[in-house]
């Protein structure tokens, strides 16, 4: 039965062209294998089913042969009694620092009443995210995987697993772009922690989604021959709301559990080749479909949401006057939408043909600068996490907005106090670098040395040609501990 699945996974790679070395696949299956002899999951199947499943959900999302191989090893370290110099002899750094990674980050835990702890933990995550985002998405993966089999864990273990779903993971993947995922993970959590309420929901949505899905049936037959007409390839299918995203919008002040008033309940998705067609296609849409005044087009193409989701939704008076949601996307965006990060890490990697528009704009990027766009982006969360109340009400992000994080030119990230300068950067980086400061740029300008940094900064120090005693000076605005105890005792030292 594994060993089918193995074959199977294998097979998902070639589909998916994902390079990879056969040997190494199977010696790393033979180590799961072995780690985890004799452990059974308490759905009562062998424990490595559950690392096999991660390898094969991080091969359907397209990911490199190193972290599908770390999906197969996460949990050898943490639960196999496997060493870390193992897997960087087998396997090499790049496994190897993975693993490592995806075990640290799964000491976070959700808990009520250690909220500091937790802001903590979710520091250090984005850490992680900042230093390979392949640990984050490794993590989601297993996170997925275990939510998938929730109902196997026994009942009183489950709401804090789905709490902790819920408030960290599903918005970690929302935030990193994948819809897809965090819509399931979203779901699966719903109905463990308000199995009522989902049960009621299911049952009461039924009609609506039938209705709909029927009307929108006879829309997509017209629309394609509209399109066809015009010249414009496309696929049409209809999109069903997420039960849990629906339940949110039914508690909405202005819908008040009103089905009637959820105008794309299921809406009817176009799926075209170029960003044109997008435009084209919307026209054709409007010619045929009057649009809801008032209620307006959203060009998320032009504009993309934060986490990078790009569509264009319309609403239109559809047959009957019924109103329907369109969205128009490209099929990059559409994959790009589903699975977000993964998805434009897979495009990167395999610095695909140049089929679309974002592939273009990728082209010829290099992989360090794209890390960089990256961790700016998670800068740009993480000062959305301290003002954002809805994220957790109940957390207190002070931790965050005590924090920078700054970067090295290479996009490197280093988590300083506030009101850090250069040198306190410096002394961060290697502790020998101070000695050689000769000056700094931030963001590519010459800075004083005194310079406040900001999160986000790019800080690159240059070098002199030769060891000087650390300036007396720089006492006066360092503030991490390490330069100035350093500082002071050379100080002392020359008294
Ligand atoms: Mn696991």
């Amino acid at each position: 039965m594994s060993e089918q699945k193995f074959t199977e996974l294998i097979e998902e790679m070639s589909n998916n062209d994902i390079k990879y070395d056969e040997k190494k696949l199977v010696k790393a299956w033979e180590l799961t294998k072995l780690a985890h002899v004799g452990q059974v999951r308490f759905s009562g199947e062998p424990y490595y089913e559950h690392p096999l499943e991660v390898a094969t959900i991080l091969a359907s999302w397209k990911l490199d042969e190193d972290s599908i191989i770390a999906g197969l090893l996460h949990d050898t370290i943490e639960d196999g009694g496997a060493k870390s110099e193992d897997l960087v002899r087998e396997f090499g750094e790049n496994v190897a620092h993975l693993v490592d990674g995806v075990s640290k980050v799964a000491t976070i835990r959700w808990k009520k009443d250690a909220q500091a702890q937790f802001v903590e933990n979710l520091r250090k995550m984005l850490l992680f995210m900042a230093r390979d985002i392949r640990v984050v998405i490794i993590k989601l993966a297993d996170r997925l995987h275990n939510m998938r089999t929730l109902w196997a864990v026994p009942a009183a273990k489950r709401p804090r697993i789905a709490m902790e779903t819920l408030e960290i993971y599903a918005p970690l993947a929302e935030r990193l772009g994948m819809g897809e995922v965090s819509g399931e993970l979203n779901d699966l959590s719903f109905q463990y922690l308000y199995p009522e309420e989902y049960k009621n929901l299911v049952r009461e949505s039924k009609p609506y989604y039938k209705a709909a899905e029927e009307h929108i049936k006879k829309m997509q037959h017209s629309l394609l021959r509209f399109l066809a007409d015009e010249g414009i390839k496309a696929k049409i299918n209809g999109r069903a709301k997420r039960f849990y995203s629906l339940w949110k919008k039914l508690a909405r002040n202005e819908i008040a559990g009103d089905f009637t008033k959820i105008h794309d309940i299921v809406a009817l998705r176009i799926i075209v080749d170029s960003v044109t067609s997008c435009y084209a296609a919307l026209g054709i849409v409007h010619g045929h479909f009057k649009p809801v005044p008032h209620i307006g087009i959203s060009d998320f193409i032009a504009q993309p949401k934060p986490n990078g989701y790009q569509s264009i939704h319309t609403k239109v008076f559809g047959p009957g006057g019924r109103i329907v949601e369109v969205q128009i996307r490209t099929r990059v965006m559409h994959e790009q939408a589903e699975y977000g990060v993964a998805a434009h890490w897979a495009y990167t990697q395999a610095k695909a043909a140049g089929t679309s528009d974002k592939i273009l704009e990728s082209k010829g990027v290099k992989v360090e600068e794209t890390k960089l766009n990256w961790v700016k982006q998670l800068v740009e969360w993480q000062k959305e996490l301290t003002d954002s109340k809805e994220f957790l009400e109940a957390v207190k992000f002070d931790a965050f907005r005590e924090r920078n994080f700054v970067f090295s030119p290479k996009g490197d990230v280093y988590d300083l106090p506030a009101e850090s300068t250069p040198v306190d950067f410096a002394f961060a980086v290697h502790t020998d670098l101070p000695e050689y400061i000769q000056s700094a740029k931030v963001n590519g300008r010459m800075v004083p040395l005194n310079y406040k940094l900001k999160s986000g900064d790019v800080v690159e120090i240059i070098k002199s040609k030769n060891k000087k005693p650390l300036n007396r000076d720089w006492s006066r605005f360092v503030v991490t501990s390490m330069a100035k105890r350093r500082i002071n005792k050379q100080l002392r030292k020359g008294e």
